[in-house]
């Protein structure tokens, strides 16, 4: 192993004996005096002892050596325990191995021998499996678990270093006495080169200079190189060894003891910050050169007869094998790294469908194809509804399983050759090439229906899953850029989720311009809202002679003067008993805004709640006003509220503030809430109706018969009203579009109709079940026939609101109508 494979300044710190002692933990800092002096004590020990045992290598000079080392070894036992190394095991394997060493330097005097090998070599060759032990489980304890490719480096490196010790030191002895004792000690060099693989893989891996490996690493080089000039002693020199060089083993002690000494020697099992580092290319490239050139120095000297060829070829032959595994691994790895890296660039995480970025390389592809193929283009945008529910009830892996579920079963409904795809969230787009527009619609269609089936969301339990659809089609060679075509559908399944969700609605300009109006919208509101452009109108509710006379929350005791002018009484429905306050924006740049446009605007921006509260504020003042001006009116005023307003933990007491305010009785307000709204928020809601109940003010649920869960939350609530949806009225006497009309033979007429009868039934039903929940104020909303005035008279409905009986007029309008008490 090269220097280069080791950090650079643990590279250039100088070896063991020479070294300037580093007591510094970090990089750049000079060591501490005492680190200093330490230093210089074992520099000056080491080398008094190298010269003693070279003049004496026998008598006082071996004790002196014996003896110095001995306090090296013990030093670097018990450093690691002073500093407190861990886990235990590394601490334990790093002591033993040391420890072998002081008694291989105890017992170099024993007369032992097993074959060619004497006692200190078994001893020796236990160390070097203690420290062989010790260095994978600090490696391990960094979390650089070993792997193949570090195994096969390792043992090429080593079989390497092999081969050029048989070519340079041991070849030349084929055939001579020497051989076996050459080999066994060439076997040293090959375990140190092992060893020093492995310390620079550690060092390596810890990513950082820390100086109790760099000593380590400089203390195992050291070593390298001392075992190889003894080997080579051992065949060049008549005598076989040079006291000097047996000497210099001190300086490994020395280094050993520096190393572990070291306070930084605690670190060496703690993970680095971002985990360990992995091997630079140039460090492979060492890797490679280091293992190659032994095989090219077995084919540029000469050969000493056939053992040598033989022991030579096999040598270079296992080296090359090494290699070549080694490189074919790393070659199918970096490819397999390259195409899961490609993958996960292009598709999304969870549900294996393309991405985003992908979706749109794809479009801008299927665009140009289609300009030359003279294709239709067709982008479905898809976005679950109520998907949040799905997720606050059954919680978010239930979510992921319905989105995973979804992108399995997505891809059968559309062509094979369409691109399915996750726009992100529960947003999912398919993209296919269409003859015409009609074909993208029937696509549209298919995918539709696919969600009719029911989706599994936990295991066992399944659910209905709609979705609405926004369609954009390009046409051949249509001018029109992949993110606006997805920006098209985008506002057509804004559309879908606006028109009642489960469709598909299919782009047009119209849409484009609901869109912007939108946007707009957005921009003005904050403004409209602090400049006071809104006010209040109100819609007349009324009874008959049964409905909200009862004398409690709703009764009322007065009706219209001019009969059908502004506002009507009819048969059945004569008197006024509330009135429903709808928010109006005149606003001096965008006119008229719809409150089904600007109401969801200001959801969506947080603004709801200072709207709420100023329409609540006109509506209870409007109230006072017409309860002061009109003698014996005991009218209520209904105000809707946002979820968001019901979330608020002091909406009871804006509500109260309102009231009081105005001086109105708490009874006479009434808060109308959607359905929806009230079952999806939980226990805050709950407690935020009771606190409000508890003050006086009443609380109706609104377009009931739209949502779900319809029995339980009127089982659930506390609740003054139920306001039956214009969905459920719309149908009543005709199955015509439900357009203004106030001819009774119409009526009549339409009563025949299959559908009407239907419609007549349902609303029965309903009505049944909300009065027996003990609920009597009821009021059938968007009565626009007079049929459906019929039909709600003959089902005994107590109230009724609609265009049939007046539209929303300002508080003005209403005093000027003129009113008298019955
Ligand atoms: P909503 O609460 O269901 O209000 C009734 C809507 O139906 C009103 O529309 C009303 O003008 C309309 N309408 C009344 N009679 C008929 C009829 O016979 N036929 C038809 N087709 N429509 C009729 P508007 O004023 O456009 O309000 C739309 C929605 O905006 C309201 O629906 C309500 O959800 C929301 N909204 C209005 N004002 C406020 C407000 O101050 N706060 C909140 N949070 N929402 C509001
Ligand atoms: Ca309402
Ligand atoms: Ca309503």
């Amino acid at each position: 192993m090269s220097a280069e494979a080791i950090e650079p300044s643990a590279a250039v710190e100088p070896s063991a004996a020479v070294a300037p002692v580093a007591g510094a933990t970090t990089r750049g800092r000079w060591p501490s005096p005492g680190r200093l002096a330490f230093g210089l004590a074992v520099l000056a020990a080491s080398v008094v002892s190298q010269i003693l045992f070279t003049i004496d290598p026998t008598g006082i000079g071996a004790t002196i050596y014996a003896a110095t080392a001995s306090v090296f070894v013990v030093i670097a036992a018990v450093g690691p325990a002073v500093h407190g190394l861990r886990p235990m095991r590394v601490r334990i394997a790093q002591q033993a191995s040391v420890l072998l060493m002081l008694v291989a330097l105890l017992g170099a005097g024993l007369d032992f021998t097993l074959g060619p090998l004497k006692f200190v070599d078994f001893v020796y060759i236990a160390g070097y499996l203690g420290f062989l032990c010790w260095l994978t489980l600090a490696a391990r304890a960094i979390g650089a678990a070993p792997q193949v490719g570090a195994y096969l480096d390792t043992t090429a490196l080593t079989i390497g270093a092999g081969l050029a010790l048989w070519v340079v030191v041991l070849s030349p002895l084929v055939g001579g006495s020497q051989l076996p004792q050459a080999i066994l000690l060439s076997a040293y060099p090959m375990a140190d080169i092992l060893l020093l693989a492995l310390t620079a893989r550690l060092a390596m891996r810890q990513g950082r200079y820390l100086p109790a490996m760099a000593w380590f690493l400089a203390s195992v080089g050291f070593l390298v190189a001392l075992d190889i000039c003894i080997s080579l002693a051992v065949v060049f020199t008549p005598e076989g060894r040079i006291p000097a060089l047996s000497g210099a083993y001190i300086f490994f002690f020395a280094g050993v003891a520096m190393s572990t000494s070291h306070p930084s020697v605690a670190r060496l099992t703690r993970r680095p910050p971002g985990g360990p580092a992995h091997r630079r290319g140039s460090r492979r490239t060492a890797l490679i050169v280091l293992t190659i050139s032994p095989a090219i120095l077995a084919t540029v000297m000469p050969l000493n007869g056939p053992v040598d060829g033989v022991v030579r070829g096999a040598l270079v032959a296992i080296v090359l094998v090494l290699l070549f595994v080694r490189l074919s691994r790393t070659l199918s790895a970096l490819s397999r790294a390259e195409s899961a890296s490609r993958h996960r660039a292009m598709h999304d995480g969870l549900t294996g469908l393309l991405n985003r970025s992908a979706l749109i390389d794809r479009l801008v592809e299927l665009l140009r194809e289609g300009a030359s193929t003279g294709r239709t283009t067709a982008l479905l945008f898809i976005d679950c509804d109520d998907f949040k529910h799905i997720n606050d009830t059954w919680g978010h892996r239930a979510g992921d399983t319905l989105l995973r579920d979804i992108a399995t079963r997505l891809p059968l409904a559309p062509p094979p050759d369409a691109v399915v795809a996750r726009h992100g969230g529960d947003e999912f787009v398919v993209l296919a090439s269409v003859s015409d527009a009609a074909a993208g619609e029937a696509l549209a269609a298919r995918v539709r229906r696919f969600f009719d089936e029911p989706l599994e969301i936990l295991p066992g339990r399944t659910h209905a899953m709609t979705c609405s659809i926004g369609l954009a089609v390009a046409e051949p060679g249509e001018a029109v850029t992949a993110e606006s075509l997805i920006g098209q559908a985008d506002v057509a399944m804004y559309a879908a989720k606006g028109h009642g969700r489960n469709r598909y609605v299919v782009y047009d300009d119209a849409l484009d311009a609901d869109a912007r109006l939108r946007a707009a919208v957005g921009d003005r509101l904050a403004g409209a809202i602090s400049a006071g452009h809104f006010h209040v109108e109100l819609q007349p509710i009324f009874a008959g002679a049964a409905g909200g006379a009862d004398g409690s929350v709703m009764g009322g005791v007065a009706r219209a003067s001019e009969d059908g002018r502004i506002w009507g009484g009819r048969a059945g429905f004569d008197r006024v008993v509330g009135w429903e306050a709808l928010a109006r924006w005149e606003d001096p740049v965008l006119g008229r805004v719809r409150p089904d446009v600007f109401v969801p605007v200001a959801e969506q921006l947080g603004l709801i709640d200072e709207l709420g509260e100023a329409v609540l504020r006109s509506a209870c003042a409007d109230l006072a006003r017409l309860r002061q001006h009109i003698a014996g009116c005991d009218w209520w005023v209904s105000v809707n509220v946002s979820p968001s307003q019901l979330l608020r933990p002091d909406f009871a007491e804006v509500v109260a503030h309102a009231v009081d305010a105005a001086g109105v009785p708490p009874d006479r307000l009434l808060l109308e809430a959607t359905e929806t709204l009230l079952v999806d928020k939980g226990p805050d809601v709950l407690a935020t109706l009771e606190r409000v109940r508890a003050t006086g003010v009443g609380i109706g649920i609104d377009d009931f018969g739209t949502g779900y869960a319809t029995l339980s939350t009127l089982l659930r609530l506390p609740l003054d009203c139920v306001k039956l949806d214009r969905s459920l009225v719309a149908p009543l006497g005709s199955a015509s579009d439900g357009s203004v009309a106030s001819d009774v033979s119409e009526a009549s007429d339409a009563s025949a109709d299959p559908d009407a009868d239907d419609a007549t039934r349902q609303l029965a039903a309903v009505l049944a079940l909300v009065r027996s929940l003990g609920i009597e104020h009821i009021v059938a909303e968007g009565v626009e026939t007079a049929a459906q005035v019929d039909i709600l008279r003959e089902l005994d409905c107590p109230m009724a609101q609609g265009w049939s009986f007046g539209r929303p007029r300002t508080a003005d309008a209403v005093l000027d109508a003129g009113w008298m008490t019955i």
